[in-house]
């Protein structure tokens, strides 16, 4: 068998992975001919967009996708609101950037986040306060069992914390582009962590007293970058796990046994969302894990390799395993993984 594709350029875990082939989408009239022949063959595929959410094998006997179409298109505009197609194989953060220049607004909340377009429904990005589904207005796909295009709106994606119908229906789905809606009036969201306080400081140091919508995705850049090593650095997937959502008695149980138990209401909801940065801190494990998978010193939801292009998928196994175990044994809680993990065969795990 060969694995003539070296992909591991494509993923910011820096693992090493050669795939059967790999496939860069920059038309959608390939999309057709594309999935006709993999059927054909029988063949197994995996859509790769950034490489920043995934957890890749060494070998990989499938076809690697990857949706690198680019263009962004007007669909129209009123005295509120603009409406964008943005095209799949987009870089998110250039995008967020270039709206907020250009007066369009809802975006900033979410700058720094080295997604592509086209993978931010997936697993509905979010960050201090915002997720992509209050932008969002639709979603072009091509759906791989029918073999058609289709356009979902927001309702269809079905989404949730960081859930969508594209991660639940994994392989079902391939998206080409996002419809956004963004607001032309400014929208401030600073009520998350330090975002306020930074916004501030970003104001007064160019004299003015009101903050802009460019001031708090200037904070949050800020923020993150001090907070979340550059893959380029220190390569990691951000946020390894997700945060714990547990029912209320759960977390009032908790907070008895430890006080400063860092706990979050759940929008419309009687669930609470536990940090789960906070609870591998307390349970002894920043800066730890099993080597060369450490948690990140400064954000240990972070989990980074070490040993770029020479640790592999096992490394991350024994480094999880270790966390969830110690976690659970402190707090009776499992934490889950936010990764996509990829086996081999091209499959996709969804729980550990
Ligand atoms: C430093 C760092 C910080 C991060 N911060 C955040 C954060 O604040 N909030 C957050 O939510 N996430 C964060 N992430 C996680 C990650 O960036 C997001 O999940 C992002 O959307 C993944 O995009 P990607 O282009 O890298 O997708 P990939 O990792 O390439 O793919 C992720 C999944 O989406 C599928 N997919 C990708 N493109 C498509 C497509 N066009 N059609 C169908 N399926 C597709 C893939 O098959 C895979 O299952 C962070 C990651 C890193 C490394």
């Amino acid at each position: 068998m060969t694995f003539s594709a070296d992909i591991s350029p494509l993923n910011t875990m820096a693992l090493t992975c050669h795939a059967k082939e790999l496939v860069c989408l920059h038309s959608i009239d390939d999309v057709l001919p594309l999935f006709e022949r993999l059927n054909q063959n029988n063949m197994p595929f995996v859509i790769v967009s950034n490489g920043s959410n995934i957890i890749l094998p060494k070998t990989l006997d499938a076809t690697v996708i990857s949706p690198t179409l680019t263009g962004q298109n007007m669909l129209f505009e009123d005295d509120d609101f603009v409406h964008l197609e943005v095209m799949a194989g987009e870089v998110w953060h250039d995008f967020v950037v270039a709206s907020v220049e250009k007066g369009w607004y809802g975006l900033e909340n979410l700058a720094l986040i080295p997604s592509w377009v086209g993978a931010s429904p997936v697993q509905n990005i979010g960050a201090y306060g915002v997720q992509v589904e209050d932008v969002l207005e639709s979603v072009t796909a091509f759906h791989i069992p029918t073999m058609t295009f289709q356009t979902l709106s927001k309702a269809d994606c079905q989404f949730g914390y960081r859930d969508s119908i594209f991660k639940q229906q994994v392989g079902k789905w391939l998206i080409l582009s996002v419809t956004f809606k963004l607001h032309k009036k400014p929208l401030i969201n600073t009520k998350y962590g330090d975002v306020a306080k930074t916004a501030r400081e970003i104001a007064t140091a160019d004299n003015r007293h009101i903050i802009t919508p460019k001031d708090t995705m200037q904070a949050i850049i800020q923020i993150r970058q001090s907070k979340i090593p550059d893959v380029k650095d220190l390569p990691n997937c951000g946020s390894f796990f997700k945060n714990p959502i547990v029912k209320k008695a759960i977390a009032t149980d908790l907070k008895h046994q430890f006080p400063n138990l860092v706990t979050f209401a759940m929008p419309h909801s009687d669930d609470v969302k536990l940090a789960a940065g906070w609870l591998i801190d307390q349970s002894g494990l920043k800066g730890k894990g099993v080597f060369p998978i450490l948690t990140h010193i400064n954000q240990a939801l972070v989990l980074t390799n070490h040993a770029p292009f020479s640790a592999s998928q096992q490394d991350i196994k024994n480094a999880m395993q270790l966390i969830q175990d110690t976690v659970e044994q402190k707090f009776s809680i499992r934490l889950e993984p936010e990764p996509v993990w990829i086996e081999a065969d091209g499959s996709i795990r969804q729980t550990h």
